[in-house]
């Protein structure tokens, strides 16, 4: 099962999205909905707030007098973080619980909706984060619609939070939420796809079956202790570079926590077009495919993405042959085509999130 934690900053559309993922049937745990269960009347929260904060905080009722607790906290922040020790451990556990249940219930994905994700730093505990941005301009106009502030009113609040910008650059995948709610639905439905794929590769099951020695899937080093980073090379034949960019693309963040290593040409456009940081070698017809078959050979490459292009003739033929038969020798993951290549890329950033 992934965990997903899913944030956003004020009026972003974080919502909307937690609600579609509702829809869709997918369990959400809401932290807002663990803090206010968390200071109900009687609770341990409610009590140890009492203690620190004192009865005028208090409804005659015994509720939490939430708006005079909220002015205290937004001005004092000795106050704001005292009332976050007493609340935020709760909340933890309570969506801790929450994942463990989902676990049991044979989820493949339980997403944690929290808006102070990084903030407090829940961020490391997900398998992944959805962040739900928007334009500024758009954000600013909806949040004064929503809560019928002024325009200043309404940047004040957006000033306040963490710049929605930062959480955009940390997260794995984000939902665009300036466009219609179809644009949004249409986003985070493409992202769920993904997140059940990447599910769907179960290294716990794997490594298990491996340990006993049953399992088809024999890797060449003990994944649970890598000496130093994984390393992939990446090889496209003239007519498959297009593919070969767009796999790149897709899989950028991936990758980027990989050494890369490719032939010269393809190395060249994966570092122009993608932007991604790649040593490269000679070119494949000038002997860049055997300089990365001597790495294999040697135990420094751990996957190898040799996207061939079956129509054309190559003018190292048949020398790229050479490059299949040391990887089949060694016992390194090798994909040819852009579909294995997708399905072991995917294997291996879950194999390297295991091991952060
Ligand atoms: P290239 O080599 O990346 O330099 O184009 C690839 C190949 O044809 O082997």
């Amino acid at each position: 099962m992934l965990v997903v934690g899913l944030t956003g900053g004020i009026a972003s559309g974080k919502s909307t999205t937690a609600n579609y993922l509702k829809e869709l049937g997918f369990v959400i745990l809401d932290a807002d909905q663990y803090a206010r269960d968390a200071v109900k009347p009687g609770t341990a929260g409610w009590q140890e707030i009492m203690e620190v904060f004192g009865p005028e905080y208090f409804h005659p009722n015994g509720e939490l007098n939430r708006g005079k607790l909220g002015q205290l906290i937004f001005q004092d922040a000795a106050a704001r973080k005292r009332l976050n020790e007493i609340v935020h451990p709760k909340v933890i556990a309570m969506i801790e619980q929450g994942i463990q249940t989902a676990e049991q219930q044979g989820e493949a994905l339980v997403f944690v909706d929290v808006p102070l994700l990084y903030e407090i730093g829940l961020d490391k505990r997900m398998d992944t984060v959805i962040v739900v941005s928007v334009d500024p301009e758009i954000q600013l106009q909806r949040l004064q619609q929503r809560d019928s502030l002024s325009r200043e009113e309404a940047q004040r609040r957006v000033d306040s939070q963490m710049p929605l910008a930062l959480k955009v650059q940390q997260a794995e995948y984000v939902v665009d939420n300036s466009g219609s709610i179809e644009e949004t639905r249409s986003q985070v439905k493409k992202i769920v796809d993904k997140l059940l794929a990447r599910s769907a590769v179960d290294m716990d099951k794997m490594r298990k079956n491996g340990s006993q020695g049953n399992s088809p899937l024999e890797l060449k080093r003990d994944i649970g202790k890598p000496d130093r980073k994984w390393r992939v090379a990446l090889i496209a034949h003239d007519e498959k570079k297009p593919a070969m960019l767009k796999l790149a693309g897709g899989f950028k963040e991936i990758l980027s926590r990989f050494d890369l290593v490719a032939t010269g040409t393809t190395g060249k456009i994966l570092r122009e077009e993608v932007g991604l940081e790649i040593k490269r070698m000679q070119s494949g017809p000038y002997g860049g495919d055997q300089q990365i078959g001597a790495m294999v050979a040697d135990d420094e490459v751990d996957l190898v993405i040799f996207l061939r292009d079956p129509l054309t003739a190559q003018p190292h033929e048949p020398d790229i042959t050479a490059l299949l038969r040391v990887c089949d020798v060694h016992n390194v993951p090798l994909a040819t085509n852009e579909a294995t290549a997708a399905m072991l890329l995917l294997a291996f950033g879950e194999l390297d999130r295991e091991n952060d």
